[in-house]
């Protein structure tokens, strides 16, 4: 009788969203490291997952916390009813992170959801339609995220999508006269994963939040990739001077590689959720109490490690390293880098070979001529220098 591989079950059985899936067969993951079978050289996965293993694969305090939550109770009730140790702690925590301003919090199971959650929150709690996004921003895949998202190309085929959606160049101080009083909401993120990681000048930011302050508009930012001490500090907004949002989004590096996500507001602005219609928002999943457990265990381990002061100056040693004619530019903060090179034709057969020889990278998807560079916050200078010299072999393979 043949035997049906695991990557036979993959092609046949798995919905595909593209015709090159890179297709890595991982028995097992630990640390920066992902295993494959046998006595195959481990990968070092200089990605996290897009932006979520920032403590690493497995890190035994989030297996501590999920073992001891299994051993309680897992669903108990849809969300916002029973009071749930995880979910309370972790919602302290988060609280305890962020400017008093920012103190309640909705717990969702993806990124996508905190944007859905946040786009109808502002407009309930302003009473207003339009929403502004950037350009070339990411803002997720259902409807109204991909509504907000700023490329033409992923949203084509797929409409009609929201109305009353408005973007504005990034980092444009010109467009930020667009935000009026007929705005209900900016969406923006920190630092542009997708667009290939562009960091704006703090005095833009503090700019379009005076502005939102003048227009009665809510700033929303989407820390989905940056937050969770990516970018050199816990949030990345904090490196910015003094511009607090009204509504801050988070997930992907939040669950330790559990699924979870979060918007994050004042409770005044949260309260609409409670009347008119009632359970203005609901969700069954939300705030799973094993999600929320492996989230507190992370956001410990970033903070009393300070994970956050230790991806600023490893991303230094990347950008030192990463010196090459065929390189133009290397950008980003803290662990969020991109590696910028001519041309996507010359880009894919690096990540190419970099994979071949055990380092796993990746493009982004608004930017395909940069390397996305997000490992780990606990990558190693040894395993730094290990990576890039993979890296600087493989352009010059
Ligand atoms: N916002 C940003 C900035 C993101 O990078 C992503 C995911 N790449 C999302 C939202 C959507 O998150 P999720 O895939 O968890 O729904």
């Amino acid at each position: 009788m043949q035997t049906v591989t695991n990557r036979q079950l993959f092609f046949q059985h798995i919905a595909q969203t593209s015709d090159f899936p890179l297709g890595l067969e991982i028995e097992r993951a630990e640390g920066i490291y992902l295993f494959g079978q046998g006595n195959q050289r481990p990968y070092m996965d200089l990605i996290s997952g897009i932006g979520v293993s920032n403590i690493g694969h497995r890190h035994p305090r989030v297996l501590e916390a999920i073992q001891q939550q299994l051993d309680k109770y897992l669903h108990l009730m849809v969300y916002g009813e029973y009071v749930q140790t995880p979910q309370t702690q972790l919602a302290h925590a988060l609280a305890e992170t962020l400017p008093s301003s920012l103190n309640t919090v909705y717990f969702t199971n993806s990124g996508t959801e905190a944007v859905e959650g946040a786009m109808k929150l502002a407009k309930r709690y302003t009473g207003r339609s339009e929403i502004i996004s950037c350009f070339n921003a990411y803002h997720g895949s259902t409807q109204g995220a991909l509504s907000l998202s700023g490329d033409e190309n992923f949203k084509r085929n797929y409409r009609p999508l929201l109305p009353d959606i408005r973007h504005i160049r990034p980092r444009n101080w010109a467009d930020i006269e667009l935000i009026t009083s007929r705005t209900a909401a900016v969406f923006m993120e920190v630092v542009a994963g997708e667009a290939g990681v562009r960091v704006p000048d703090a005095a833009y930011l503090q700019t379009v939040r005076q502005r939102c302050t003048d227009t009665g508009t809510l700033l929303v930012f989407d820390e989905i990739q940056t937050g969770f001490g990516r970018t050199g500090t816990f949030w990345a907004f904090e490196d910015f001077g003094p511009v607090v949002p009204d509504i801050i989004l988070c997930a992907k590096g939040m669950g330790g590689g559990m699924p979870i996500g979060a918007f994050i507001s004042s409770a005044e602005i949260m309260s609409v959720f409670r009347n008119n219609p009632i359970l203005g928002h609901i969700t069954t999943f939300g705030g799973h109490p094993v999600s929320c457990a492996a989230s507190l265990a992370t956001l410990q381990v970033i903070q009393e490690h300070k994970l956050y002061e230790q991806a600023e100056a490893k991303g230094q040693l990347f950008r030192q390293l990463l010196k090459h004619p065929a390189i133009r530019e290397v950008r980003g903060k803290g662990l969020m880098l991109a590696v910028e090179f001519d041309s996507f034709e010359v880009l894919k057969p690096v990540i190419d070979r970099a994979i071949e020889q055990g380092v796993i990278t990746d493009w982004f998807l608004f930017c395909d001529n940069s390397m996305r560079i997000a490992p780990p916050l606990i990558i190693t200078e040894e395993q730094i220098r290990e990576a890039c010299a993979v890296i600087l072999n493989s352009i010059n393979a």
